[in-house]
């Protein structure tokens, strides 16, 4: 099986402006000064605004992420960010499908994918975010909607290299509950089954984060389930101290 070195990743979603540096500095610094013990990549994705701002700034190994980006490569769509605009700025994961534009954007599966290969074709990182609403949790239809997004999202030619999945359960998502650990592991042993159907020896080598109220308190907890690689973090992302307490549930 392949070897799957966790990632600890932070949305910090539409928060944030040039004077949050100091919570960049304090992440790299903590990361740097643990980086012999520390058993886990770091990520931060801030607005895209930041990241070329933040982007000369950044060490101890931590990458600079955004959060969107649209599936063309160039042309007329006001507004819009490229993935290679964002590459450009210092980016090298970008997160597609998050619940929030799902639910708030529109974007369905089809999208989610498109957005995905203008990831890969620019040799970045793609993070496909999955999950349930609440609804969805309360017909028993788990499974079948996360089978279902992973069908509609995930690229051809997906591998650890350019795709991470972050399985996210809408309703865990700023509410301060998550599912169990036993569900967690239900979920994400599913979620490495679907990827091994749908792209065959690949799937062992992408990460499957959890998101969804991940906290100080928690974070061990769930890092110990099986497949799951790391985490997505939203809130819990914006205090370096309590990012970095999130990630020292990898510090040996
Ligand atoms: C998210 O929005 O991706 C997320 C996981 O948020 P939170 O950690 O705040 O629940």
């Amino acid at each position: 099986m392949a070897e799957r070195r966790p990632l600890v990743a932070g949305n910090w979603k539409m928060n944030g402006l040039a004077a949050q540096s100091s919570e960049i500095a304090a992440i790299c610094a903590w990361t740097e000064k643990h980086a012999d013990k520390l058993a886990a990549d770091m990520l931060i994705c801030p607005p895209a605004t930041l990241i070329m701002h933040f982007a000369p700034h950044m060490s101890g190994g931590v990458a600079l992420g955004a959060q969107n980006c649209n599936a063309e490569k160039s042309g007329a769509f006001t507004g819009e960010v490229s993935a290679e605009m964002l590459v450009d700025a210092g980016a090298s994961f970008i997160i597609v499908g998050h619940s929030e534009r799902r639910a708030g954007f529109g974007e369905r599966d089809a999208d989610v994918k498109a957005k995905a290969q203008a990831v890969h074709a620019v040799a970045a990182c793609a993070i496909i975010c999955i999950g349930e609403t609440a609804e969805e949790r309360g017909l028993g239809s788990t499974l079948e909607v996360v089978g279902r997004q992973l069908e509609g999202s995930v690229p051809v030619g997906s591998s650890g290299r350019n795709t991470v999945i972050a399985y996210e359960p809408v309703w865990a998502i700023g509410a301060n509950v998550t599912p169990s650990v036993d569900e967690i592991a239900e979920t994400h042993a599913f979620i490495r089954a679907e990827l091994h159907r749908i792209l065959g020896g690949q799937a062992d080598s992408i990460r499957i984060l959890y998101g969804g109220s991940v906290k100080p308190s928690n974070a061990a907890e769930i890092f110990r389930v099986p497949n799951v690689d790391g985490a997505l973090g939203g809130g819990a992302s914006l205090k370096s101290q309590d990012f970095a307490a999130i990630a020292a549930a990898y510090l040996s």
